[in-house]
């Protein structure tokens, strides 16, 4: 399926086609390409009473946002009745009983669950291929990563397995599988989605958004999830913007700020060459460049990675087999269960990430690293409060190499967390960003990352939606047989 949500929207409120028709095609598609592995759980039955639903209230004068249109949900979100495993062995066979606000908003719109995409295991990872259900594979060259943890949400729609699905973004999730698979993602302000049933990994920082083909579609999909919800504590109060009503308009006088850190070393030459070309593009639309600084950017990756595995450790202790998930079998006693059920149920990356946050926030050590790295988190916010002083959004690129091979940074972690350079000061500061695609490397897709101020994701997706209305990079297709 190579439409975007927005046509599918307009093809099913024109007649055109049914959701059942809809939905009968993305499963064919899925069936087809298993191989891409971007499934965890296929709900077929489900998805075609869900259908069949929304075709006969559409003929009884029904009409939500998103009334019959299929997508699909990262394995993250709890969802009551199908299993939600967060890529790991520790959730193999956990049903939630209840349904995250992101699910119950979007069926309350009308828009029908396919099933749960694959993920880098409870979201640590940046290729996808920490999952204990298997790696996925990138649509436009199947030895390469989908990029990750929302791999499999990017892979699914980049080869056209369903038009929409959600991700979670930590430090890049959504944006940076987004760049590797050639569509649009969007992570959304701290505070603008609600986190309540979307299993924690770091939750300072974890936001749940959009990735879909287009700007138009994540406005869609945005305004589907967004909003205060009460059960969820930093959920933020402030009403949620018209973001399809706010995709018109021209980019005359907006001012685009370039950051001089982002063209240093470790930056692909030809993904710099497209980002300047897509610079160049937005100032042909309107907008003018302005130079500024993100001077503490270099901090974020050593700040991230004390207190997104700090906060992990804390969550993940919930894990010890009495309450949920995965029981060793054999055991002496109580320790010796725990033991077995941790050492068995977790993955390599869980582990050490458990570890580090353990090391950093024990009694000798909280001082020296966590409240440190507390501390550079205030100066990375800082930095981009300086730097919109002078510009309206910051375009960049999404991460500094275009999909790698499959295998190829297993055994190095810190060049896997180094792919997330560019996006990871983004999550520290709770803004809104968003990754588009902006050009080919050797054919595969390049990202152009926006971020944006506080709660400005109407604008990012002005600018995003602009930019393809006058560009076709994300109109193009991986060339799957
Ligand atoms: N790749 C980063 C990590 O492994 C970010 C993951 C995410 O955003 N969930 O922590």
């Amino acid at each position: 399926m190579s439409e975007t949500l927005a046509e599918l929207v307009r093809g099913l409120a024109a007649g055109r086609f049914s959701s059942v028709e809809l939905v009968d095609a993305c499963l064919a598609a899925i069936g087809r390409h298993r191989d891409l592995n971007a499934f965890i759980t296929v709900d077929a039955g489900a998805a075609r009473a869900a259908a069949a639903d929304a075709d006969r209230l559409r003929a009884g004068g029904g009409q939500a946002p998103l009334l019959g249109v299929p997508f699909a949900h990262k394995d993250i979100f709890c969802t009551a009745g199908v299993r939600t495993t967060c890529g790991s062995r520790m959730l193999a066979d956990f049903v939630a009983p209840y349904d995250a606000t992101v699910v119950e908003k979007l069926r309350a719109q009308g828009a029908v669950m396919l099933g749960k995409t694959n993920m880098d295991e409870f979201a640590m990872g940046s290729s996808n291929e920490t999952s204990h259900f298997g790696a996925v594979r990138n649509p436009w060259d199947p030895a390469r990563v989908p990029g990750g943890s929302s791999g499999g949400s990017a892979a699914a729609v980049a080869a056209g397995l369903v038009p929409a699905a959600t991700g979670t973004d930590t430090g890049g999730s959504i944006r940076q599988p987004a760049a590797f698979c050639g569509i649009t993602g969007l992570k959304p302000s701290y505070g603008r989605v609600s986190r309540y049933g979307m299993i924690a990994f770091a939750s300072s920082l974890d936001q749940a958004g959009p990735m879909a083909r287009s700007a138009e579609d994540c406005a869609y999909l945005l305004a589907a999830m967004a909003g205060f919800d009460e059960r969820d504590s930093t959920s933020h109060a402030r009403p949620v913007d018209d973001y399809v009503g706010g995709l018109a308009g021209d980019l005359k006088g907006l001012r685009v700020g370039v950051v001089r850190e982002h063209f240093g070393a470790g930056l692909d030459a030809a993904i710099g060459a497209a980002t300047h070309a897509a610079l160049a593009e937005l100032e042909r639309l309107g907008a003018t460049l302005v130079d500024v600084s993100l001077p503490n950017s270099a901090m974020s990756l050593p700040c991230y990675y004390v207190l997104a595995p700090a906060e992990a450790s804390s969550n993940l202790a919930r894990y010890d087999g009495v309450r949920y998930g995965y029981r060793a079998r054999d055991y002496r006693d109580l320790e010796d269960m725990y033991k077995k059920t941790r050492g068995q149920g977790f993955g390599a990356e869980v582990k050490r990430r458990i570890m580090v946050g353990t090391y950093a926030l024990s009694a000798g050590y909280y001082d020296a690293y966590y409240l440190k790295a507390l501390k550079l988190r205030r100066l990375v916010a800082d930095d981009f409060a300086r730097a919109f002083a002078h510009c309206d959004v910051i375009a960049g690129p999404t991460a500094p190499t275009t999909a790698f091979a499959l295998g190829a940074k297993s055994d190095d972690p810190v060049s896997m967390y180094m792919n997330d350079i560019y996006t990871i000061p983004v999550n520290l500061a709770g803004l809104p960003a968003l990754s588009m695609p902006a050009g080919f490397v050797e054919g595969l897709p390049v990202g152009l990352q926006l971020t944006g101020s506080y709660m400005d994701e109407a604008r990012l997706l002005r600018v995003a939606h602009r930019y393809q209305q006058a560009t076709d990079w994300h109109r193009r297709l991986p060339p799957l047989s």
